[in-house]
């Protein structure tokens, strides 16, 4: 494996493009997969890594996908590709459509954070905000990719779409050694991330190069947990939200397109669905920055949040080893950290006895 190429296509056997010419790479995946060291201290966890996948070249996972998915709109000889999108995957396909030389039509619903809109549009999309949910931007994407030659990646190229983020399973067995964690902790917005995270274990337990059983746990935010109120109610159907409120806008999917088999396969693999609050979240970004170094967006800290809570009602075991992916970057989202972060100094620059006063720093001197 060392003289592979370091991004998701290092395993292209497994990734469902036949003619490599079709590749369309950012450098997506083989993010680092770092020890925790405080953050696990603290929580009293014998062992956590941290799957830092906000690393990406658009700074989410979903560069994973959309490099599967745009790759094979060109080996489908597609003319355009677009997505419907919380925020993420837009970036995401724009860089990806950029890069093939693609047009790239997004839509997002009302409420996505205006950083998310600039960086896609930074790329050439032509961006649609639709005044209404998640829901009915991606009813609206299905019905503009029925009627022109178009590949919306999270519609009708849905399954190469999540095909390239399974590739995340694959990285945390390699970085272990070609083994497997006791435990993965996944957030959900459509469902699909988690799945496609089971699909990439089971596939390299068909093929010989793991055994062992990983627990999948999947966490949503209270203020839009379909999946976890099905989870909790013991539904094998999910009831869909339709008020949604919570900072973490990336999850905010009120009818969640895997969330029945999202529900199946947390069971299946004895893991949990837990639901935290804002103010969890808002604990975790902080935590994550001032005990690890890695800045988050929500979307992405509601694993530790969850991660917290599981420990405290017992659902995870303080031997147990533990990953949780943090798979979106908190310059996505930056007014966030205005919520907990101290304010900055303003000072004249011969204020210099004033300045150890303000920091409370002693003299040496
Ligand atoms: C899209 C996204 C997820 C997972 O979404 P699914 O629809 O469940 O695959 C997780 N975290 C972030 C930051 C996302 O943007």
């Amino acid at each position: 494996m060392s003289t592979r190429r370091k991004d998701i296509w290092r395993y292209i056997e497994l990734l469902p493009i036949i003619d490599p010419e079709n590749i369309v790479s950012l450098g997506a995946g083989y993010t680092e997969l770092i020890t925790s060291t405080r953050l696990s201290k603290k929580l009293g966890l014998r062992k956590l890594y941290l799957k830092e996948d906000f690393t990406n070249p658009t700074h989410s996972f979903k560069d994973r996908a959309a490099s599967v998915a745009v790759s094979k709109a060109l080996e489908f000889r597609l003319n355009a590709v677009g997505c419907a999108s919380t925020g993420n995957l837009a970036a995401a396909t724009s860089a990806h459509a950029a890069r093939a030389g693609l047009p790239c039509y997004i839509f997002v619903p009302k409420g996505v954070e205006k950083e998310k809109l600039s960086h896609a549009l930074s790329y050439g999309a032509r961006l649609v905000v639709i005044d209404g949910t998640y829901d009915e931007a991606n009813w609206l994407a299905a019905r503009f990719a029925e009627e022109y030659n178009i590949g919306i990646v999270n519609v009708n190229i849905r399954p190469y779409y999540v095909e390239g983020s399974k590739t995340l399973a694959y990285e945390i067995c390699e970085q272990l050694g070609w083994r497997t964690p006791d435990h993965i902790i996944i957030p959900m917005a459509s469902g699909a991330l988690l799945n496609a995270v089971d699909k990439g274990l089971r596939e390299l337990k068909t093929i010989g190069l793991i055994d062992g059983e990983v627990r999948i746990s999947g966490v949503q935010p209270e203020g839009c947990s379909p999946i976890v109120s099905a989870y909790r109610e013991n539904r094998e159907f999910i009831k869909p939200v339709r008020e949604i409120n919570t900072i973490a806008f990336s999850l905010a999917i009120g009818n969640p397109g895997d969330g029945v088999y999202a529900l199946r396969t947390i069971k299946r693999t004895r893991g949990a669905a837990i639901a935290v609050s804002d103010r969890d979240v808002l604990e975790a970004i902080r935590d994550l920055a001032q005990m690890e170094g890695l800045f988050v967006e929500p979307g992405a800290a509601v694993t530790v949040a969850g991660l917290k809570k599981m420990i405290e009602e017992g659902l995870v075991d303080r031997d147990e080893e533990v990953v949780c992916l943090l798979t979106g970057s908190g310059l996505k989202t930056p007014t966030i950290i205005e919520e907990y972060s101290a304010q900055p100094i303003t000072l004249k620059p011969s204020s210099i006895s004033e300045l150890s006063k303000i920091l409370g720093v002693e003299s040496i001197a």
